[in-house]
């Protein structure tokens, strides 16, 4: 299938596309851009956004007053604005902010707009798509604000999942340093970093764009500005949107399609636009193929999203029913295609022992490689030592450490870790012995010791270490 990229903000209303917008919207298309949203600067952009968005189903607006004008709102335009945002093209109170570059609003009138808008979005329950420069710290503060004061704005699942529980909206362009951008990111935002990432000298945006997961950062142009490189100084469009992708996913080591994919799920969380992935069995993610055997798991880790919306870079992972080894198989069809053949998935592989072992031994005959990810409590689950079963099978294992102290454990994972820690390290000592490669990960949280952690694996079980991102 091709890539379908999605354009989350692209000022298609702007004068320098009149002479030509039904052509650059003709060449997004033909790009593979699917999807576009117009955001608006001022009541009649807004107004113009809509209008565009009528006359062409790829396109969706947001409506908002930018805080350039800011000294052009009152009480009627904002009035105005909340009447339109109940058009059903309109997706999001944008783009809205600050920008202490220009000062071409005084500050004040410009955080009271911001603040007024913020205050539709909550009304409404809709997003907000953010424009902050050098006025990052007044509008984190703003925003800071608005959500104590509504804790529910865009709170999904009751805000069960953690760090997903919430789509409020996205800081466009953002200017601000790694921390800052997951700051925001723990705030219910996602985060895009536009061409300026394709620049000679990127600023911090390069290192937003690679040191961000890939789930929290969604594709925009800002058309018609900051055309990306080799086209930097000409006017933008969304169909260069692709050369954006393609900086990034050298940037995150990912795949063009998976940055997409990625991007396109956090517009639909957050946009209501585009499609709800269909749940795999397989998925692809970089130049390994992933096996989702199952979302039953024996722990019930405090970070993971099995019973949330169990998403990976826009795969869906909630499968309904358990997929047969002969299925799997089908999918796979060549499994020198890829690095890896990798059980995996948002669940304790090792529950289906049977169906593994029938998989990866096809894979092996076919001259493919292995890898099994793991808790670590296969012979618990199994009532025997399963490493031996697994000889010849299984090339690689990557076990989840998570942490060193059993009590610790325990409560990451919420089950008895006086019980399944030695489980866990007596399964890796196994596979130390008997099996070519053995990694142990923690997860990326700062309360877990990571010295500590590394003499563990390395000294105590031989194993490799490996630190894995929080995502
Ligand atoms: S072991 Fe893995 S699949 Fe199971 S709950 Fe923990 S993170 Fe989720
Ligand atoms: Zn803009």
């Amino acid at each position: 299938m091709p890539q379908m990229f999605i354009d989350t903000h692209a000022h298609l209303t702007a004068r320098e596309f009149d002479a030509d917008r039904d052509d650059v919207i003709a060449r997004a298309r033909e790009a593979g851009v699917s999807l576009v949203i117009n955001p608006g600067t001022t009541l009649a952009d807004s107004r113009r956004a809509i209008e565009l968005a009528d006359k062409h189903a790829m396109v969706y607006a947001a409506v908002g007053i930018h805080p350039h004008e800011a000294r052009t709102a009152d009480k009627e335009s904002l009035r105005a604005i909340e009447e339109l945002s109940t058009h059903p093209k309109v997706v999001a109170i944008g783009e809205i902010g600050l920008d202490y570059h220009y000062d071409l609003s005084p500050r004040e009138v410009q955080r009271d707009i911001f603040a007024a808008q913020l205050g539709i979005a909550v009304r409404r329950n809709l997003p907000v798509i953010i424009h902050t420069r050098e006025s990052l710290t007044d509008t984190v503060s703003i925003v800071g604000t608005t959500i104590s004061g509504s804790p529910g704005w865009r709170v999904f699942d009751g805000g069960a999942n953690g760090r997903n529980s919430a789509a409020r909206g996205v800081f466009h362009c953002f200017p601000g340093d790694v921390a800052t951008a997951w700051q925001l990111v723990d705030m219910g935002f996602y985060i895009s970093v536009a061409g300026i990432v394709t620049f000679k000298n990127p600023g911090s945006a390069a290192e937003v764009a690679a040191g961000l997961s890939t789930e929290h950062q969604l594709l925009e142009t800002d058309s018609p500005y900051l055309a990306p490189a080799p086209h930097r100084g000409s006017r933008n469009e969304p169909a260069r949107l692709p050369l954006i992708a393609g900086r990034i996913a050298e940037l995150q080591g990912l795949t063009v399609e998976d940055i997409t994919r990625a991007a396109n799920y956090g517009a639909y969380r957050l946009f209501g636009i585009g499609n709800r992935p269909a749940p795999r069995f397989t998925y692809p993610l970089k130049n390994s193929l992933y096996i989702n055997l199952t979302i039953r798991c024996n722990a019930d880790c405090i970070f993971c999203d099995r019973k949330g919306e169990a998403v990976v870079k826009g795969h869906n992972l909630k499968i309904e029913r358990e997929p047969s080894a002969e299925e799997v198989i089908a999918e796979i069809q060549d499994p020198t295609r890829y690095a890896e053949i990798v059980f995996c998935g948002y669940g304790e592989p090792t529950i289906r022992l049977d169906a593994l072992k029938d998989v990866a031994r096809w894979v092996k005959a076919r001259g493919g490689h292995t890898r099994l990810n793991t808790d670590g409590h296969g012979n618990v689950i199994n009532k025997r030592n399963i490493v031996p079963e697994l000889v010849g099978l299984i090339d690689a294992v990557s076990i989840s450490l998570n942490s060193t102290d059993p009590r610790e454990y325990g409560r990451l994972m919420r089950l008895d870790g006086e019980r399944f820690f030695p489980a866990m390290v007596e399964f890796s000592r196994e596979a130390v012995k008997l099996l070519p490669r053995v990694v142990m990960t923690i997860v990326d949280l700062q309360h877990v010791d990571e010295m500590q952690a590394r003499t563990f694996v390395e000294k105590e079980i031989g194993a490799i270490f490996l630190k894995r991102p929080f995502f």
